[in-house]
């Protein structure tokens, strides 16, 4: 199967093996130079094969750097501007990026800030950056111990996804990657179908531990369905993007708090259950919602309770730190059923006392 969609000006193909006809789905860069943004987890597995192909077409320059989030910080994008110079790269040409969020939103960055902006092609190879950050055309590093501080908004040309890709990637980052997808399978509103696949993913995982490719692959595009609608709707992110951040109130304080101990995903699972608790505390969810969100991300291995050495009051002080916080308190994502949040904008005292954590 095949699918193609259009966000902003981004080519979204998603297709199983992909990755092994590049030549045919790349043929504009055929006689440019291509800088291969890669790093050392993803290159003894991927890099050999998508550069042989890319050779066909262009000069390609492989640069591989660390994995993990220290690598996204200024210092990288400087080292891979000097790359671009030395290899005489110039506004026709291309910065593919190979790998997770991390080498996607540092090559994305670089990539729009070269020469006022050359070409990017994503090759996401994680749930992560197949469902969500290589699309949407948000670009970061980070700065002074502080997320994403500094990035553009800069949509890839073409976002090339491969669910091959996820075979080698570690069950604890498929299982992290996926809580953003469920999360976008609930407030999605596109029912029932979304709500089917929740139970669906809930069924196939009592059965098996680990997920068949070919439900992966249905998980990964409807993820980037979502995202990639609201998106469009929202480029800018000031309503339905927002309800991308379900969960994220309390799951980013609770990842701060953690310091590094937590992954992202894990970190929102967490918040999504907190928030939904208390959605249903007070009746403006129903319970059988909570627990069959509750039963897929155990079933994943993930941790869906905030750790308790982490007291109510650290975590309502880090949330006065959230980025969309203001004056006027708090912005909280509700979910009243599957397909159906809500944005809500409440003081801090008030969301305390909403959470039974007076
Ligand atoms: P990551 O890029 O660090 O990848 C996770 C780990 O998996 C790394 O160790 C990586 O080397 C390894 N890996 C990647 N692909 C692999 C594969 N196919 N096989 C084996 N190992 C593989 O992290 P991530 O979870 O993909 O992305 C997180 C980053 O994305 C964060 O920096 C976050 O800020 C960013 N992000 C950005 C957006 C956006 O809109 N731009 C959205 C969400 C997240
Ligand atoms: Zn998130």
């Amino acid at each position: 199967w095949q699918l193609k969609l259009a966000d902003q000006q981004t080519l979204i193909t998603v297709g199983m093996a992909l990755s092994e006809k590049l030549a045919d789905i790349l043929p504009e860069l055929s006689g440019h130079r291509v800088l291969l943004l890669t790093d050392d987890h993803v290159a003894p597995l991927h890099l050999a094969r998508v550069k042989q192909q890319l050779e066909t077409l262009a000069a390609v320059t492989p640069v591989i750097v660390s994995a993990g989030e220290a690598t996204k910080n200024l210092n990288e994008v400087e080292k891979l501007y000097q790359i671009l110079v030395d290899n005489q790269f110039n506004r026709t040409d291309y910065l593919v990026a190979l790998g997770g969020g991390v080498i996607g939103d540092l090559g994305a960055l670089v990539a729009s800030t070269y020469m006022r902006g050359i070409s990017l092609i994503q090759l996401p190879t994680t749930v992560v950056a197949q469902s969500d950050s290589s699309i949407g055309g948000k670009t970061a590093v980070d700065f002074s111990r502080l997320k994403n501080l500094i990035g553009t908004f800069y949509p890839a040309q073409k976002v090339i996804v491969d669910p091959k890709f996820l075979q080698t990637l570690p069950q604890h980052e498929l299982a992290a990657g996926l809580v953003e997808v469920i999360k976008s399978l609930l407030i999605s509103a596109h029912q029932p179908e979304d709500a089917n696949l929740l139970h669906e993913l809930e069924t196939e995982l009592k059965a098996h531990s680990q997920l068949p490719l070919s439900l992966l692959s249905v998980l990964v595009t409807r993820g980037l369905q979502i995202k990639s609608n609201l998106v469009t709707q929202d480029f800018y992110d000031f309503k339905e993007r927002r309800y991308l951040n379900f969960g994220h109130t309390i799951g980013h304080a609770v990842e701060a708090l953690a310091d590094g101990q937590l992954r992202h995903g894990e970190a929102v699972s967490i918040g999504m259950v907190a928030m939904m608790t208390a959605l249903v505390a007070h009746h403006e969810l129903s319970q059988s919602v909570l627990d069959l969100t509750r039963s897929i991300l155990k079933q994943l291995e993930v941790p869906t309770e905030i750790p308790s050495t982490f007291s109510h009051q650290a975590i309502l002080a880090k949330t006065k730190l959230d980025k969309k916080a203001n004056d006027q308190g708090i912005e909280l994502v509700l979910l009243h059923d599957i397909g159906q949040p809500a944005l809500k904008r409440v003081a801090l005292t008030d969301f305390q006392d909403w959470l039974g954590w007076s």
